[in-house]
C-alpha cells in the first residue's frame, strides 16, 4: 500500500467520497458505496475487506480534519471492514482532541460484533485502553474503556 498524505488523492474516486461523508444526507448512502459489498446489507458483510483504494481512502480519512465528523464515520466503517492496516492510525485517535472520537478509536479496535468475531486487540493495545479508562478526561470515554476492559477479562 501506497504512503497516504495529507491532500486528497484525486486518482483515488474514494478520497471524494470519503471527504464527502462531512455532508449528512449524503451519508447513508456514501457508507453504502465504501462498504466491501455495496447494495448489501451491513449484516451481510460484516468483517469483509475492503478493496485497498477504498481502504486508503479511509485511512486518509482519520486524519481528515474539517469537519470532525469525518473521523468518526471512517472509524466506524473500519470498526465494520477491520483490516490491519489501518491499525496505527486507529491507535492515533485514542490521543484525539474529542471524546466522541476516541470513543470511535476503542470501539473500532475492541469491537467484535461488527467484525464478525474478529477484534483487533493485542496487549498493547489493552494498555493504552487501560491508560484511557483511568486517566481520559472524558467521563463518557473514561466509562467505555472500562466496560472494554471488564467485559475482556470475562473472556
Ligand atoms: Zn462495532
Amino acid at each position: 500500500m501506497k504512503k497516504i498524505s495529507k491532500v486528497i488523492d484525486t486518482s483515488n474516486p474514494f478520497f471524494e467520497q470519503v471527504d464527502c461523508l462531512k455532508i449528512k444526507k449524503e451519508r447513508y448512502i456514501l457508507g453504502d458505496l465504501l462498504s466491501a459489498k455495496p447494495g448489501t446489507r451491513p449484516s451481510e458483510q460484516r468483517g469483509k475487506k475492503v478493496s485497498e483504494q477504498k481502504l486508503e481512502a479511509m485511512i486518509w480519512g482519520l486524519s481528515h480534519d474539517k469537519p470532525v465528523v469525518v473521523r468518526w464515520q471512517c472509524l466506524q466503517l473500519l470498526d465494520a471492514h477491520p483490516d490491519h492496516r489501518a491499525v496505527p492510525d486507529i491507535l492515533g485517535l485514542l490521543n484525539d482532541p474529542v471524546p466522541r472520537v476516541r470513543w470511535n478509536a476503542i470501539h473500532a479496535l475492541e469491537c467484535d460484533a461488527c467484525k464478525a468475531g474478529e477484534s483487533l486487540f493485542t496487549p498493547s493495545i489493552l494498555s493504552k485502553i487501560y491508560f484511557l479508562a483511568e486517566q481520559d478526561k472524558n467521563k463518557r470515554v473514561r466509562l467505555y474503556a472500562q466496560r472494554v476492559i471488564e467485559s475482556g477479562l470475562e473472556d
